[in-house]
């Protein structure tokens, strides 16, 4: 069972993306690249190298709705009669184009993102949704933790991972501990837990970071030799990988406690000291990582943090 990676360009900062086709039966690809006319004849090309066309995928596995995985799966879908299309059930991205605007405008409102800021959030939201068409609920088959993908020759087992969004999934091979994991596990850059509505409780805040950790030992505990991501480079030493995130992690949070002014701060003021030259979508991806820190550092007892004016406010605790 041959994993084949193929590499398509995005129009989006992070740069291309890696998709990965299983050419033996059910043809198979694990994400699909946005939906742009680049991306498209790129996976034409990659896909003709192995011999094949759309038409012959029969199953299309999502790791995550971000656009730049997912976006293309309708149009694959459609060519490809029949396809099945899987993923996870707390995702949601895939429906309604990503990011369900009044859900997440509150989540950003109790970070304290300014009124103007959340509305320029939101035409960013608006941008970034021509890059993938919404899947109905009734196109989509639900990927379920532990379950096994079966190939004629092998099979890989479906790991939910989440952290980088509530419904992500890595894939692994375990007779040779290969894992692909999509954006969980990103070779140069540590991934970006994102703000989301929890799944099952949607007006309170994913604890995203307090996952993602959890997930990233659950791939450990695989020992894998090789992980293949979603954008960037294979990962050969994952333990090395998985100690250089955790160092990120723990500095990205006392650089954060340490930015807080005495009298407290939003999750907003602090990602703005903390990355103050920011616009655009990385504004948003600013404060998203920096929530997902305070809230970790908050379930951890390192922060006090209180509702003020329908904010929230953090606070170092008074013996720091
Ligand atoms: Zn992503
Ligand atoms: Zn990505």
């Amino acid at each position: 069972m041959k994993i084949v990676p193929i590499s398509l360009p995005t129009p989006f900062y992070i740069g291309p993306v890696n998709v990965y086709l299983i050419a033996e039966d059910p043809i198979t690809i694990i994400d699909t690249g946005p939906k742009t006319k680049e991306a498209v004849e790129a996976l034409r090309a990659g896909l003709r190298q192995a011999g094949l066309a759309v038409s012959d995928l029969r199953r299309i596995v999502l790791t995550h709705a971000h656009e730049d995985h997912c976006g293309m799966a309708r149009t694959l879908r459609d060519e490809a009669k029949d396809a099945e299309v899987l993923v996870h059930g707390w995702e949601t991205g895939h429906r309604a184009g990503r990011l369900e605007y009044q859900e997440h405008r509150q989540l950003l409102v109790r970070a304290g993102v300014p009124p103007d800021e959340v509305e320029a959030m939101r035409q960013v939201y608006d941008d970034v949704r021509q890059y993938a068409d919404s899947l109905e609920e009734d196109h989509v088959g639900e990927l379920r933790d532990n379950a096994e993908l079966e190939f004629e020759t092998g099979a890989l087992r479906v790991v939910h991972t989440p952290g980088h969004t509530p419904g992500s999934c890595s894939f692994v091979r375990e007779a040779d501990r290969t894992v692909i994991a999509g954006d969980c596990v990103l070779n140069r850059i540590t991934p970006n837990p994102i703000l989301s509505p929890d799944p099952i409780d949607r007006s309170r805040r994913f604890r995203s970071l307090a996952e993602y950790l959890v997930s990233l030992a659950r791939v450990r505990s695989f020992s894998p030799t090789l992980v293949l991501g979603g954008h960037g480079d294979p990962v050969h030493d994952f333990e090395e990988l998985f100690n250089r995130y955790l160092r990120a992690i723990r500095e990205r949070q006392a650089q954060m406690i340490r930015l807080i002014p005495r009298n407290g701060a939003s999750a907003w003021e602090i990602s703005r000291a903390l990355f103050p030259d920011t616009d655009d979508v990385h504004r948003f991806l600013a404060v998203s990582e920096t929530v997902a820190h305070l809230d970790y550092a908050h379930s951890e007892g390192k922060l006090a943090m209180e509702m003020g004016d329908g904010r929230e406010i953090y606070r170092k605790l008074a013996n720091d």
